[in-house]
């Protein structure tokens, strides 16, 4: 599943290759691509000719702002793909809904397994977002008001990447969670963008076991932590994603991320730190990889 390093990648190439295009007509192919306007005709209908301004990233969710303020959303879940492709490229039966471009070009969402999203927003509120509060941005989607983007997005949690996602707010917001670190990480809610990988990279990096109580941290361990979810973001958008599944970048090729992960299914294979066969246990049902020794069990809390 594409994760921000993935997501980061289709959006810088997506303003490099459709900053300024529009959008002629949009041909949906599986109807439950569209979330937000509906019926899908009404999508359609809203979005032929508009211009796309720039493209940008929102947790895991892709963003086209419009000219017109307002913004199309694509969350490409499980195994979205945006491809951008020259006129008279063959059709592709993955292809769930096709933008047509003005200039002749063809945006394509791709995605074999149909979990994927895309919505048409009114603009506003987007730099307000990150309280951090679940259940509502699930309202949202199947609510009938319009809402704007910036609600859209009201449930995540801070971006990793900005400036504002310090140390000590990364401390601030563990000290009020017992959660184990694993759960906490994937929980959208507390931070926005990290997954599976890089989840099981950072903690790694960090050499924090998976099931450590978030509480249990100390100042060391969260500055370790808090660089260590930089890294690997960051490293991973210079590698232009990891493709495990079927992630590809806008130009249709794989990221090259994924051979340089650490632990991340390499189960039984050789920690890169220390030699030992790296360990696979299950975490809230995801699959979490760690090192028995550079990571160590945390210590049982004592009776009171
Ligand atoms: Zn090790």
């Amino acid at each position: 599943m594409p994760e921000l390093p993935e997501v980061e990648t289709v959006a810088r190439d997506l303003q490099r290759w459709v900053a300024g295009a529009t959008i002629r007509t949009a041909i949906v192919r599986w109807e439950r691509t569209i979330r937000h306007p509906q019926p899908p005709e009404r999508f359609v209908a809203e979005i032929a000719g508009a211009t796309v301004r720039r493209v940008s990233r929102r947790a895991k969710t892709v963003l086209l702002h419009l000219e017109d303020g307002r913004v199309m959303t694509v969350a490409l879940r499980m195994t979205g793909a945006l491809i951008v492709t020259d006129a008279g490229t063959p059709a592709d039966p993955y292809a769930r809904v096709v933008f047509e471009l003005a200039d002749g070009r063809e945006l394509r969402y791709r995605d074999v397994r149909k979990f994927g999203r895309i919505g048409l927003w009114p603009g506003g509120g987007l730099r307000s977002v990150g309280a951090g509060r679940g259940a509502r941005s699930r309202r949202v989607a199947e609510s009938g008001r319009r809402y704007r983007i910036g609600e859209v997005f009201s449930g995540h949690g801070p971006e990793p990447l900005q400036r504002s996602f310090t140390a000590e707010r990364l401390a601030e917001r563990l000290s009020r969670r017992s959660a184990k670190l694993k759960t906490l990480l994937l929980d959208q809610s507390f931070i926005a963008g990290v997954g599976n990988i890089y989840a099981d990279e950072a903690l790694w990096r960090a050499r924090l076991h998976p099931l450590r109580g978030a509480d249990t941290l100390d100042a060391r361990d969260v500055r370790r932590l808090h660089r260590s979810i930089r890294q690997v973001l960051r490293e991973g958008i210079a590698n232009r994603g990891s493709s495990i599944s079927d992630y590809v970048g806008v130009d249709g090729q794989p990221g090259r991320n994924a051979e340089r992960l650490a632990v991340y299914q390499r189960t039984e294979q050789p920690c890169f730190r220390c030699g030992r066969p790296i360990r696979r246990i299950v975490v809230g049902q995801r699959s979490t990889h760690f090192c028995p020794r550079c990571q160590p069990e945390p210590v049982a809390s004592a009776a009171p």
